[in-house]
């Protein structure tokens, strides 16, 4: 992209220097800084436009930072469900917004009920992730001033600040 001059801006400092062939006629070697936040010219991918993050166990696990939403428990990934606090089999969506992490053991004994039938209450609210919240979640490997970056524009209600 920086070759093909795509790049229209870039912020902080650059994570890596490449550098190629000589030139003959300047004596200068060619040189491209690459930048950890980068913002591309031209067309915005499609998928841009998405209005909502795909919702997946791993990401909405990472949205509830891995908390049961009924006992409160700390729970690894392999222990832990997508309830839907309206269940589906009674109309509810499957939704970030009627989907909440929760334990096997609270799943199991809340079955097809809704929480204030199964006398449970939810200790935390589900929410949308936005997009830039919703690349932090994904859990790739992330460098400090693009996390910076991403989480300027997180909205301050995010679990991700608490
Ligand atoms: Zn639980």
């Amino acid at each position: 992209m920086v070759a093909c001059d795509a790049i229209a801006w870039t912020l902080g400092e650059p994570v890596m220097v490449l550098r190629g062939g000589w030139n003959r006629v300047t004596g200068r070697q060619s040189r491209i800084e690459v930048h950890a936040i980068v913002a591309a010219r031209g067309a915005i991918p499609a998928r841009a436009w998405r209005h909502e993050p795909a919702l997946s166990n791993s990401k909405l696990f990472a949205r509830d930072r891995w908390i049961c939403a009924y006992c409160g428990s700390r729970c690894h990934e392999a222990e832990l469900t997508r309830e839907h606090i309206h269940p589906t089999s009674r109309g509810g969506r499957d939704h970030w917004m009627n989907c909440i992490t929760a334990c096997r053991g609270c799943n199991h004994h809340k079955g097809s009920r809704l929480p204030e039938e199964a006398h449970m209450h939810l200790l935390y609210l589900p929410y949308v992730p936005s997009l830039h919240e919703d690349m932090i979640l994904r859990g790739r490997r992330i460098l400090a001033d693009q996390m910076e970056f991403l989480l300027a524009s997180v909205p301050s209600s995010s679990r991700l600040h608490g």
